[in-house]
């Protein structure tokens, strides 16, 4: 589900959720290990950008692609460092944000 900003044309900013998000990010981003956090690292749902999410809390294997035993939930927000138009000061990305689900080590 690419659109037509995929081309030259840069992305408006603007604070938007779909649930094909998170099903890209379960898909394709990659769970790194740093001590008590967990790096989530991958691409954009929306604006396809290197985004890198750390996570600090419990301890989590890796993005869960669906429900299973014992699960966390957190909110991202994309944090590309890319320009997007009509962006407020002092903020990141292009403003898309998902859901994911996270599997917790035992
Ligand atoms: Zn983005």
């Amino acid at each position: 589900m690419r659109d037509r900003e995929s081309a030259a044309e840069p992305l408006p900013y603007a604070e938007v959720t779909d649930e094909g998000y998170a099903t890209r990010v379960a898909e394709t981003f990659s769970v790194r290990r740093y001590g008590p956090a967990v790096l989530l690292s991958g691409d954009c749902p929306r604006c396809q950008h290197p985004i890198s999410c750390p996570i600090v809390g419990e301890v989590f294997r890796r993005v869960a692609s669906q429900a299973s035993v014992e699960l966390g939930y957190r909110t991202l927000l994309c944090s590309c460092a890319a320009e997007h138009p009509d962006r407020p000061d002092g903020l990141a990305g292009c403003g898309a944000y998902w859901t994911v689900t996270l599997e917790v080590e035992s």
